[in-house]
């Protein structure tokens, strides 16, 4: 039983090939500059040399033909025909009000793809082009496609409400829609079986996933029932580059006192601010880390904001649900950034929060992090958005 999943950019795809039977990796890969000069694919078979391929790819069709020669070539494969490949599980970012769950693709699924474009203008018509590519060279395959947005699906609209006219709504579907939604699903299915649960019930957690983008969702009872990000990736936590959260006014400020258009404000916000934009250094967590430690107050300044947004939230999610019984980080600086869970964590103990420094110093694995006595349990949950997408992609 072998799934095929696939994440489609617009100029970039990556992959992996999982073995159902035991959950294991069988090889993974990423193609470059889809339709541009210097496409290329990296395949890695596990345990063997990386394989590279440069080769002109003018479409995805191309870009996945040449996956799919490498899924069977005879020195880097890991199928012995295509046969064995059972079904293929798409990422796809938004799926609008329409999906609460994965599910196998058909021409009404693909049709209400089409219709989200305006919400996910950069990634639905990628992904859109990976599903029909498969289809093209898979006609016999079945498709599934995984929504980022559908784990969010179940917060209730006072959640998911923005206080604008509610026509914008009705006509136009301004609204909260939250995503990472499989990365969070994982960390609360992950999660309740750390703390005995099977299905979650009775269990409020936040999932804190930090990495270069970055977003909360507070889970209570295995379901969301807030989270940070909202109509676009760009509502909430302080980013790489993304602003997160800032009084929505400041737009037609600047714009006016800049000179930028609406188009040119939505790329500061997207791709200039967070914490490039303050620290002036870089959107890598690291660099700015290292920077701060050298001394470089805006750096330190970008870390501070970071953290303090990441508390609020907590704050906020806690008060929201009644309470909080687990604290999950995940993702890149959520996995490998000791000082920064250590920083969110601190002067938390009024909310029964109490982090064990010997426990924090930990990277990449599951587990504990809080002291015995806290009352809030503090986890560390690796991300598997692959695998999850995998088991969707099988059930
Ligand atoms: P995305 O998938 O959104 O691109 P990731 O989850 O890969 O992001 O996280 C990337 C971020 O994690 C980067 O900003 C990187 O600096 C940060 N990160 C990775 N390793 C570490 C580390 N050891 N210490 C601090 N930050 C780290």
């Amino acid at each position: 039983m072998k799934v095929l999943v696939i994440n489609c950019g617009s100029s970039s795809l990556k992959y992996q090939v999982l073995n159902m039977e035991d959950e294991s990796l069988l090889c993974k890969g990423l193609v470059e500059k889809i339709g541009i000069d210097g496409s290329m694919l990296t395949h890695s078979k596990v345990g063997a040399d990386k394989f590279v391929v440069e080769q002109p790819m003018k479409d995805h069709t191309d870009a996945i033909q040449l996956v799919l020669d490498a899924l069977v070539d005879k020195d880097h494969g890991v199928l012995a025909s295509m046969d064995e490949l059972q079904a293929v599980g798409h990422r796809v970012l938004h799926g609008g009000d329409k999906f609460t769950a994965s599910i196998v693709v058909d021409e009404k699924v693909k049709e209400t793809i089409r219709e989200c474009f305006p919400l996910g203008p950069l990634h639905n018509p990628a992904n859109l082009m990976g599903i029909e590519a498969c289809e093209k060279l898979m006609p016999h395959t079945p498709q599934v496609a995984v929504f980022d947005t559908a784990f969010h699906q179940t917060m209730p609209a006072k959640s998911f409400m923005y206080a604008l006219p509610y026509e914008y709504y009705e006509k136009h579907s301004v609204r909260k829609y939250g995503f990472h939604g499989t990365y969070h699903r994982y960390i609360a299915q992950t999660a309740a079986k750390m703390l005995g649960s099977e299905t979650g019930e009775g269990l409020k957690i936040i999932s804190c996933h930090l990495g270069n983008g970055a977003s909360l969702a507070a889970i209570k009872d295995g379901k969301v029932y807030d989270t940070s990000m909202g109509l676009t990736p760009l509502e909430g936590l302080i980013m790489g580059t993304r602003c997160g959260d800032i009084d929505p006014a400041a737009v037609p400020f600047i714009a006016e006192k800049e000179g930028l258009t609406m188009k040119e404000m939505d790329t500061v916000m997207n791709k200039k601010s967070g914490i490039l934009g303050i620290s002036g250094v870089s959107s890598d967590f690291r660099d700015v880390e290292a920077a701060a430690d050298a001394g470089n107050e805006r750096a330190q300044l970008a870390l501070d904001m970071f953290v303090q947004r990441v508390k609020h939230y907590i704050g906020a999610y806690a008060a929201e649900m009644g309470g909080v019984d687990a604290i999950v980080f995940t993702a890149g600086l959520g996995e490998n950034g000791k000082t920064t869970r250590a920083a969110i964590c601190k002067d938390m103990e009024f909310l029964g929060i109490k982090m064990c420094d010997k426990c924090n110093d930990v990277r990449g694995k599951e587990a504990f992090l809080n002291t015995a006595d806290s009352k809030v349990k503090l986890l560390l949950i690796p991300t598997n958005e692959e695998l999850m997408i995998a088991r969707d992609t099988l059930e």
